[in-house]
């Protein structure tokens, strides 16, 4: 059996009538960046994500370049991401000629750890008499917001690290690209900080064709602002209030997400489920350690766990993630027996070459780290069978062996 690890045809197949009418619909318009299309598209996801602004963009990475442009963040400031992520997260604020404050994560749910962060503000900066502002004490640099990841799925801990964040004075902006329709205390993140950020690359929950991004606010000047900037800094053509940049929605992404935002609820729905087909699966196979700290299994030393969903927060299950040791090996026998895994991410970002400047070392973000080495995303999505599960978990418990 081959089971991959995303399969975007089998999504297709289930929406193709709607979809081709919308792409249709589009051609016989020949109106293509922005318009109508893409104005409907953000008042129906705005009311999606319960948000009061939705702007869209051209993809998830300038959703977060516009959101730090928002706030000026540039030369001399230092914005707090956590190291284990995507890339996008520090490109966009080191893009802006600001330095990533890289704050580590915790073991659980792999996000922006609120220890950690709390640790950082109160000894790693210091107020600076001058500004009336706080300073990165390591660089000197002016702290300018706090980004937290939702990765996989599952919301950072956002009640603490608002707190935080407003107590020191920076705004929260949430890298949402990996978790669009999550709820943290009730609520659909990406509107709980100051600005959320949305990414709809194809293999997302809410893939668009191509590339395509959001952000949302709460504030309406903000939202004014945002508009502007993704359009060269304009709100009347030809007259600049700012220098934006062209990060535009295409008229065909729009039709294409407006179709399959129809779906999104009952796509996550079926995510959840097969999430905890997994869960029951594992525990079958005698894998499972179901909570923190990490189950040992008595025979062989080894550990598995799966995500621990934290309290009073759903996760969308953008992917379904246990560590295993060994795991590089684990991956190419599964891959053998014709199952797709990856790994998100093998390298954290105080690691990475371009990133050298910032003179961090290995050790300095142990939990990252160690969870570089360990994670593994097994194939999750909505159309994935239950045999095509049994066959995922029994090839996971042949691995181990190997
Ligand atoms: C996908 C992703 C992005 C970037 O989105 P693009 O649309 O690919 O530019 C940013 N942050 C995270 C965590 C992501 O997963």
């Amino acid at each position: 059996m081959q089971v991959p690890l995303l399969d975007l045809k089998a999504q297709y197949a289930s929406i193709r009538g709607e979809v081709d009418a919308a792409i249709r619909e589009v051609a016989e318009s020949q109106q293509f960046i922005l318009g109508p299309q893409v104005e409907a598209f953000e008042r129906e996801i705005a009311t999606y994500l319960e948000a009061p602004h939705a702007i869209a963009c051209a993809s998830g990475s300038d959703a977060l370049v516009l959101a730090l442009m928002a706030y000026g963040v540039g030369p001399g400031h230092a914005v707090v991401c956590p190291p284990f992520t995507f890339f996008a997260t520090a490109g966009a604020i080191a893009r802006l000629g600001a330095e990533p404050r890289f704050v580590d994560i915790e073991p659980e749910a792999y996000n922006l750890d609120p220890v950690a962060l709390e640790a950082y503000l109160r000894e790693g900066t210091e107020l600076d008499a001058f500004s009336g502002k706080r300073l990165d004490k390591r660089s000197g640099n002016l702290l300018a917001a706090v980004m937290p990841v939702h990765l996989y799925g599952q919301p950072a801990d956002l009640q603490p690290i608002v707190g935080l964040a407003q107590r020191y004075g920076v705004p929260v902006i949430e890298d949402a690209a990996q978790a669009i329709g999550a709820r943290y205390d009730g609520k659909r993140i990406g509107g709980i900080g100051a600005v959320g950020c949305f990414s709809f690359f194809p293999s997302k929950n809410l893939g668009a064709w191509g590339d395509a991004g959001l952000l949302v606010t709460r504030d309406d000047e903000m939202a004014a602002k945002l508009r502007m900037l993704r359009v060269h800094g304009s709100a009347k053509r030809y007259y600049h209030t700012y220098v934006g940049i062209n990060s535009r929605l295409d008229a065909l992404q729009a039709a294409v997400l407006r179709v399959k935002l129809r779906h999104l609820d009952a796509w996550t729905a079926a995510r959840v489920a097969k999430a905890q087909r997994y869960d029951a699966l594992l525990e079958e196979a005698g894998l499972l350690g179901k909570v923190a700290p990490p189950v040992v299994l008595a025979d062989r030393g080894e550990l598995i766990r799966t995500p621990d969903p934290m309290r009073g927060a759903s996760h969308i299950f953008h992917q379904y993630v246990v560590r295993v040791p060994r795991r590089d090996a684990v991956r190419e026998a599964m891959k053998a027996r014709g199952v797709g895994t990856e790994v998100y991410y093998p390298l954290p970002l105080h690691l990475q070459e371009c990133f050298q400047d910032l003179a961090w070392k290995k050790g300095d973000f142990p939990v990252s780290e160690k969870a570089a080495d360990e994670v593994l995303a097994l194939p999750i999505y909505p159309e994935l069978t239950e045999e095509q599960q049994r066959y995922v978990i029994t090839s996971l418990a042949e691995a181990l062996q190997t």
